[in-house]
C-alpha cells in the first residue's frame, strides 16, 4: 500500500473575482475531496486542505473546468495578483482591476507541461491564462516557451499587488512589486511602482529580514507590463540562486540599494524611469457590511474569521454561503483580510439575506468586536508543515481575552491590527501590523488543557493600520498565556498619553520598544 499523502491545493484568482459557480465548485470539492472546509487566503485565493494525492488530477481538472486555475498559484513565478476587491462602479477601480487582470495574464507561465501533466494535454480556454502576447523586452535569457521566466524560472516566488492610496486593503508595501494608483483630477493617471516588499524571515539567519517595498518610479497605465517585465527580468538574472533563504527580490534591492537597482531596471527598459509622484497611503477599508455599488446594486462584506469557511456548532457558515450562491447566483470577491464580498445584490434581497445569515449563526459585522474584525491568523497547525506552533486555532481564544481587557480600559472601539502566524514566514503579514505575533516555539500540554496547545511568540509592536511601517521586535519567546498581560499596561498608557488621532501602532512606534518595556516593568513592580 502507498502512503496516503494529503495535499493543499491553492487556486489562482486574480483580484479575488469569482462567479457563483466557481464558488460552488470549490465548496463541492472541499466537501467531497477535501477536509470539509474552504479557506480564503490573504492573497484573495481559495485553499483546499486535506486533498489525497490520488485525487489531485480530479480536483485540478474541476477547478479548470469552471475557468479558474491552479497554474502559478504556487511556485517560483508571479503568484496571484492582488487588486482592491470592492465592486464599486467607478472608473478608477474598474481600470485598476483591468490592469491587474492584464498583468496576471501576461505574467502567467506559458509552459504546456501543466496541461500535459494534469489535463491530458487539453488546454481549456480561459481568458485569465496567458494570452499569446510577445515579450516586450527581449533578452538573451528568454526562451521561446518562457520569454519572461527563461529556462530556470525565478529565484523564488514573486508577488504583485495593485492598490489605492486611500484604501490600501491589498497591503501593497508587503509585495515584491506594488502598483500604487496615482489619481490626479479624479483620473487614474498611472502608478507609483514599489519594489522589494516581503515579510518572511529566518530568525537563525541574521541576513534575512522583513522589508517593505521601496519607491522605484512612476509609470502610466500603458507602462505597467513593460516595467513589470524589466523588474522581473532583473530579478530573474541578478537574484540570489545560491541561497534560497536570500533569494527573494527584497534582498537584491537591499543589497544593491534602490538607486542601483533602479539603474539595472533602466538597463532592461532601455530608457530612464520617471520619478515617483507624491502619493502617500492614507487609509484602508475592509469593505465589510452593506454598501452601494453605484449602479443601483448592493454588495455585502461578510467577515470570515481567519478565512475558514465551515460548519461548526451553531455557526453554519459553509451552508449559509452555499445557499446564498445557489439562490441568488451572484458573483463574489475575496479580500486580502480573508473575507468575502457578495456582489451585484438587488436591494430587495437585503432583508432575506440578513435573515438567512442570522438563521445560520453568521454574525453581522456590526456585532463583531473591532479587535476581532481587524485580526487575522495563518493556518499553521495542523495543515502547515512549517508551523512551529499554533495560530488559527488559538487566535480566537486570545481575542476573547483581548476583547475583555480592551472593554475594561474603554478601548473597545479602537481600530488596530492583530496578526498571528505559526512561524516566521509571516503569511498573515504580522511584521507591519500594529501588533504582530510570530510563532517561536511549540507549547507543551499541561494537565487539564483542552484544545490546541499554543507555544511562545515573538511580539512585534508599532506597525501601522495602513501597512506602510514595519513593527519593531518588542519581546521574544512570550508565552501565549502571557500575551494579554504583557500588552495591558501599554494599552493603559496609550489611553492616557496618546496624541490627538494617534493610532496604537503610531503610539508604540513613537515611544519605542525600550520605553514600552519600561512601562510594563513599572506596572508589574506596582
Ligand atoms: Fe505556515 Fe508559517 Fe505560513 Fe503560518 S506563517 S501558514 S505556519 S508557513
Amino acid at each position: 500500500l502507498d502512503k496516503a499523502y494529503s495535499m493543499m491545493i491553492r487556486s489562482r484568482i486574480p483580484g479575488g473575482k469569482i462567479t457563483a459557480e466557481q464558488y460552488l465548485e470549490h465548496d463541492r470539492l472541499a466537501m467531497e475531496l477535501g477536509n470539509r472546509t474552504l479557506r480564503i487566503t490573504t492573497r484573495q485565493s481559495f485553499q483546499l486542505h486535506g486533498v489525497l494525492k490520488n485525487d489531485l488530477p480530479t480536483v485540478i481538472r474541476r477547478i479548470n473546468e469552471v475557468l479558474l486555475s491552479t497554474l502559478a498559484a504556487c511556485g517560483d513565478v508571479e503568484r496571484n495578483v492582488l487588486s482592491c476587491p470592492a465592486p464599486i462602479r467607478d472608473d478608477i477601480r474598474d481600470r485598476m482591476q483591468a490592469d491587474a487582470d492584464l498583468f496576471a495574464s501576461h505574467f502567467a507561465p506559458r509552459t504546456n507541461s501543466y496541461w500535459e501533466l494534469w489535463l491530458d494535454g487539453e488546454k481549456i480556454d480561459n481568458p485569465l491564462l496567458p494570452q499569446p502576447r510577445p515579450t516586450l523586452i527581449p533578452t538573451p535569457a528568454d526562451t521561446e516557451v518562457e520569454p519572461i521566466y527563461g529556462r530556470h524560472y525565478l529565484p523564488r516566488k514573486f508577488k504583485t499587488a495593485f492598490s489605492l492610496p486611500f484604501d490600501n486593503c491589498t497591503d501593497v508595501y508587503a509585495n515584491d512589486l506594488g502598483f500604487l494608483a496615482v489619481i490626479e483630477a479624479g483620473q487614474l493617471v498611472g502608478y507609483n511602482v514599489l519594489v522589494g516588499g516581503g515579510l518572511g524571515t529566518t530568525p537563525s539567519n541574521k541576513n534575512t529580514f522583513p522589508h517593505l517595498g521601496k519607491d522605484l518610479c512612476f509609470v502610466t497605465r500603458e507602462g505597467v507590463l513593460e516595467i513589470g517585465e524589466a523588474v522581473i527580468k532583473a530579478y530573474r538574472d541578478l537574484g540570489n540562486r545560491a541561497d534560497r533563504k536570500r533569494a527573494r527580490i527584497k534582498y537584491l534591492v537591499a543589497d544593491l540599494g534602490i538607486d542601483a537597482f533602479r539603474s539595472k531596471v533602466e538597463e532592461y527598459l532601455g530608457h530612464p524611469t520617471e520619478p515617483p509622484r507624491p502619493n502617500p497611503v492614507t487609509g484602508v477599508d475592509d469593505h465589510m457590511g452593506w454598501h452601494e455599488q453605484g449602479d443601483g446594486k448592493l454588495f455585502l462584506g461578510i467577515p470570515i474569521e481567519n478565512g475558514r469557511v465551515r460548519d461548526v456548532g451553531a455557526l453554519r457558515l459553509a451552508t449559509a454561503l452555499r445557499t446564498l450562491f445557489q439562490t441568488y447566483k451572484m458573483p463574489a470577491r475575496l479580500t486580502c483580510q480573508q473575507s468575502i464580498l457578495l456582489c451585484d445584490l438587488d436591494p430587495a434581497w437585503r432583508d432575506e439575506i440578513n435573515q438567512l445569515l442570522a438563521d445560520h449563526g453568521v454574525a453581522r459585522v456590526e456585532t463583531i468586536s473591532t479587535v476581532r474584525r481587524w485580526a487575522m491568523a495563518c493556518p499553521a497547525m495542523p495543515t502547515c508543515g512549517l508551523a512551529v506552533t499554533e495560530s488559527e486555532r488559538v487566535l480566537p481564544r486570545l481575542l476573547d481575552q483581548l476583547e475583555q481587557r480592551l472593554a475594561e480600559l474603554g478601548l473597545a472601539d479602537e481600530v488596530f491590527t492583530v496578526r498571528m502566524t505559526g512561524c516566521p514566514n509571516g503569511c498573515a503579514r504580522p511584521y507591519n501590523a500594529d501588533i504582530g505575533l510570530v510563532g517561536r516555539s511549540a507549547g507543551k500540554a499541561k494537565p487539564g488543557d483542552e484544545g490546541p496547545v499554543a507555544g511562545t511568540y515573538t511580539l512585534f509592536l508599532g506597525g501601522s493600520l495602513v501597512g506602510h511601517r514595519l513593527a519593531s521586535l518588542y519581546k521574544d519567546y512570550v508565552p501565549f498565556d502571557r500575551l494579554v498581560d504583557e500588552l495591558t499596561p501599554i494599552f493603559a498608557r496609550f489611553k492616557t498619553d496618546r496624541q490627538p488621532n494617534e493610532t496604537f501602532g503610531d503610539f508604540c512606534d513613537r515611544l519605542g520598544v525600550e520605553r514600552l518595556a519600561a512601562i510594563v516593568a513599572e506596572a508589574e513592580a506596582n
